[in-house]
């Protein structure tokens, strides 16, 4: 270890940074941050050097730098792009036992700023010492992806309670425990939903369970969570984390294998799967299940295709959960549709083509499409995005001619769209049907009907193993 990482308490001291550039401007923001009062030393100031300075945040000294400069100063910064200052700057704060920064110059410092990831008062730092700044900023995109941006929030709720556990948990050992299981349990959930009234009730219904000595584990929680279309990379962050975390995952026959890889070994999973015509668990079931799991003291994760709100029966699993009083938060996912018409290069709305965007269910029921509006899906300059409408196909079609669509609008199914299966069968509004029926195609598929269809000559972009296209 060449620099051993230590946290500074800056505020209100006084900080010294020698330039007058974009890098001195970063490294005042970052003094600015941990509260230091910040003067700069320079001949010049950078555009927004200056307005900081006109502003009062940060004072000034129009000069070259002399040595006896870093006299009353706590910490100094050298941002130049001249050796010899640099140097001098170096020499003057050691030879007075002032800690010294020199950017991208490890030799020359006697502390070096590590790459920084804030969720405060919970602070990383990461570095290199030097070796390879990059790498160093790397990693904190790793870590950044990775921890909640709510880890913060957590912390200060910790930190509000800490004295109260401390009281109420004499024993440190068994305290550990506690603050183990909390800050990764049921509490921790709702802090990242943002319900943190809710979480401090909870907490303090552990607190006292606790100090009676009954620990209460029980109280799980759900986390609704939209899976995407299929790729992985289309998760959310919140989706990524919630899924690793998971005790159990509840998932639908959408949900891509690649996705479901990501779930933890020892976390059991559940298929709740829906195929047309064969419901592997009825909805009420499925209800139960989840408000069951959570009763148990799971942190239970329903992974739905898509956003679990569109077409996903999202709504209903909430109903039953909000009924028992099992907390939960819904994470959103990308729908089919966006996902989809992204990767097949159809843009859903497009100035020259289609105003307005529509997503309907072209499931049949009794060999039916029920409750469509046809006279205004039928109309020009729009988008038409049709979910589960591969039975349905040449009746929708149909209905959409019948009604005032012109036959040649262009039309397109997408087969398993973002995933490597993807496929794409371009024609018209006319056409589509024979072309489907004609090429064996591999459920999910998605419709889309309108003048942006046409563009993916243009913009495809994304090829699946079988090229991708066929009109
Ligand atoms: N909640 C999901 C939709 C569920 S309904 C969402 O937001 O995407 C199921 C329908 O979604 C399928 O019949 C199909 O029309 C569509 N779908 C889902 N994933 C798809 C994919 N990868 N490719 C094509 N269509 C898909």
């Amino acid at each position: 270890m060449n620099f051993l990482p230590v946290f500074l308490k800056l505020a209100g001291q006084a900080c010294l940074v020698v330039g007058g550039g974009e890098v001195a401007a970063r490294k005042v923001e970052t003094l600015l941050r941990a509260g230091g009062r910040v003067t700069v030393l320079s001949p010049g100031l950078s555009e927004g050097l200056a307005e900081k300075v006109a502003s009062g945040q940060v004072g000034y000294l129009p000069k070259r730098f002399e040595s006896g400069d870093v006299a009353d100063f706590h910490l100094v910064v050298s941002a130049t792009d001249r050796r010899e200052v640099n140097e001098a700057v170096a020499e003057a704060a050691k030879s007075r036992g002032v800690p010294v920064n020199v950017v991208d110059c490890p030799e020359l410092c006697s502390f070096i700023f590590p790459a920084i990831i804030d969720r405060s008062p919970l602070v990383i730092a990461v570095s290199t010492g030097g070796a390879s700044p990059v790498l160093a900023r790397l990693v904190r995109a790793r870590l950044e992806g990775a921890l909640p941006a709510a880890y913060g929030r957590l912390a200060e709720l910790a930190e509000k309670f800490r004295q109260r556990v401390k009281k109420a948990v004499r024993e440190p050992a068994r305290r550990r425990k506690f603050w183990e299981r909390t800050l990764q349990g049921p509490v921790a959930d709702l802090v990242f939903a943002g319900r943190e009234q809710e979480a401090e009730a909870r907490l303090e219904t552990l607190i006292r369970a606790e100090a009676k000595d009954r620990p209460e584990g029980k109280g799980g929680f759900v986390s609704l969570v939209g899976a995407g279309p299929g790729d992985p990379e289309l998760l959310t962050l919140g989706a990524f984390r919630a899924i690793q975390e998971a005790d159990v995952v509840v998932y639908d026959r959408l949900v891509s294998p690649e996705v479901l890889r990501l779930v933890r070994n020892d976390a059991a999973r559940i298929y709740a799967g829906k195929e047309r015509s064969r419901h592997t668990l009825p909805q009420d079931q499925i209800n139960t299940l989840l408000v069951r799991l959570a009763k148990e003291g799971k942190r239970v994760v329903r992974l739905k295709g898509g956003d679990p709100f569109i077409f996903g029966r999202g709504g209903e699993e909430i109903e039953t959960l909000m009924e028992e009083g099992v907390p939960f938060q819904v994470v959103p996912g990308i729908t089919a549709a966006s996902g989809c018409a992204a990767y097949a290069g159809i843009p859903l709305t497009h100035r020259d083509h289609a105003q307005s965007v529509t997503f309907v269910t072209g499931h049949l029921k009794e060999g039916e499409i029920t409750g469509l509006d046809w006279d205004r899906l039928a109309r020009p300059g729009q988008t038409l995005v049709i979910y589960m409408g591969l039975q349905g196909l040449p009746h929708i079609c149909e209905a959409l001619i019948a009604h005032g669509c012109a036959p040649e609008t262009p039309a397109a199914l997408v087969q398993q769209g973002t995933t490597r299966h993807q496929r794409l069968i371009a024609g018209t509004v006319r056409s589509l049907p024979g072309l489907v029926a004609k090429s064996a195609v591999s459920a999910p598929t998605l419709v889309i009907v309108g003048g942006v269809v046409s563009l993916h000559r243009k913009l495809a972009w994304f090829k699946g193993e079988s090229g991708g296209i066929e009109a």
